[in-house]
């Protein structure tokens, strides 16, 4: 039996195919349009296609050997991650910044932060010592600040462009964020044959430096 690979459905996953193709990994059925989650593929390996979020889930109970998803997700899931990250696959590239409305004053007074990011907004500000009341939102973040939600966001920037168009600018670089392979703690002793082969083909067909 291969391996199973978690897959981050949205953006990373249509990044993620291209390169799983050059390493000899290609799903059987079309991805894009089926309606299936669960898909055979070229070298034996099954994909779960899922949330994210739920990526380090299925890692770490096992169901899935091996899961592709984002810094961020990977950052978000927590200091008691127990699985391994073995490469960078130098896709998904983007950052985790607090944003601000243009010009506004964020350095005094209580702050309310809204984010997805609920524990990467905690640590950063435990970090600084400086305490805030994070207000979890599950979308849409950009207009927490515009609405009156929130005074500031922790968020993904990539271009910078849905920042601008909400009136927001990037203030502090959290952290710098791109798409990582994470292995299962069991799969990486068991399996480890069929995992090392995966991360060598995955590696090889990554750009250098990443
Ligand atoms: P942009 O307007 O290019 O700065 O993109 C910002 C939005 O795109 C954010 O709200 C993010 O949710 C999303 N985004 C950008 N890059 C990524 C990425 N690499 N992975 C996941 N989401 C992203």
């Amino acid at each position: 039996m291969s391996l199973t690979i978690a897959l981050n459905r949205g953006r990373i996953l249509k990044e993620c195919l291209p390169l799983l193709a050059r390493a000899g990994i290609e799903p059987l059925d079309d991805i894009h349009s089926s309606r299936k989650l669960i898909f055979d593929a070229t070298g034996g390996y099954r994909l779960i296609v899922m949330r994210g979020s739920d990526v380090p889930t299925y890692v770490e109970h096992g169901v899935a050997d091996v899961g592709i998803t984002g810094k961020d997700t990977i950052l978000e899931y927590g200091d008691g991650a127990d699985f391994y990250e073995r490469l960078d696959l130098g896709i998904g590239r983007c950052r985790l910044m607090v944003a601000a409305p243009v010009g506004a004053d964020i350095d005094t007074g209580p702050l309310r932060v809204a984010t997805k990011f609920v524990n990467v907004a905690r640590s950063w500000y435990d970090g600084l010592g400086r305490q805030v009341t994070v207000i979890p939102l599950a979308g849409a973040i950009e207009i927490a600040p515009l609405t009156g939600l929130a005074d500031v966001i922790v968020d993904i920037v990539d271009t910078g462009n849905t920042l601008r168009a909400n009136g927001l600018e990037e203030r502090e670089r959290i952290v710098d964020i791109s798409t990582r392979l994470i292995v299962n703690r069991a799969s990486q002793k068991t399996r480890f044959d069929a995992v090392q082969t995966l991360v060598e083909r995955l590696r090889a067909v990554t750009a250098p430096g990443s």
